[in-house]
């Protein structure tokens, strides 16, 4: 069976989706991107404090991909202040939990995300049970 592909999970988009110093204007100033799920892995870990292993969780990657994603959203963030320069959260691989379907296997009880748009997960990824029901749906404020 192929692998589902990962996606990561961010529980709101970033309030605010361009920084820009007072006082130049923008065409003046060179700018730079971070990723929505770059900001989320920063709001989870450098605002929110959680370690990098609980972080990844909430954002369904791996330790290391949660690693890479906050190393980079970091250094960026850290060219934007020390240059003075424009910076936009914009894009990136994501998903809401308005976007996510979560289902629950019966048998072992794991659950399994599927986002809206593809299709229903048939059997569970632990024990291969196909005894899945959907559990309710995911609120932005219950992780
Ligand atoms: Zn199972």
């Amino acid at each position: 069976m192929p692998r589902r592909k990962q996606f990561r999970k961010v529980s709101k988009e970033p309030l605010i989706s361009i920084f820009k110093p007072a006082g130049i204007p923008a065409k003046e100033l060179d700018e730079i991107f971070i990723t929505v799920d770059e900001f989320e892995a920063v709001r989870l870990a450098d605002f929110e404090g959680m370690n990098q292993r609980e972080a990844s969780d909430v954002m369904h990657v791996s330790q290391p991909t949660f690693n890479r994603i906050l190393t980079s959203a970091r250094k960026k963030i850290a060219e934007t202040i020390v240059r003075g320069i424009v910076l936009r959260i914009e894009g990136g691989e994501y998903v809401l939990p308005c976007d996510v379907r979560v289902f629950e296997c019966k048998d072992c009880g794991t659950t399994i995300d599927a986002p809206l748009g593809e299709p229903r997960p048939k059997t569970c990824t632990q024990c291969d049970s196909d005894t899945l029901f959907r559990k309710k749906q995911l609120k932005a404020d219950e992780e």
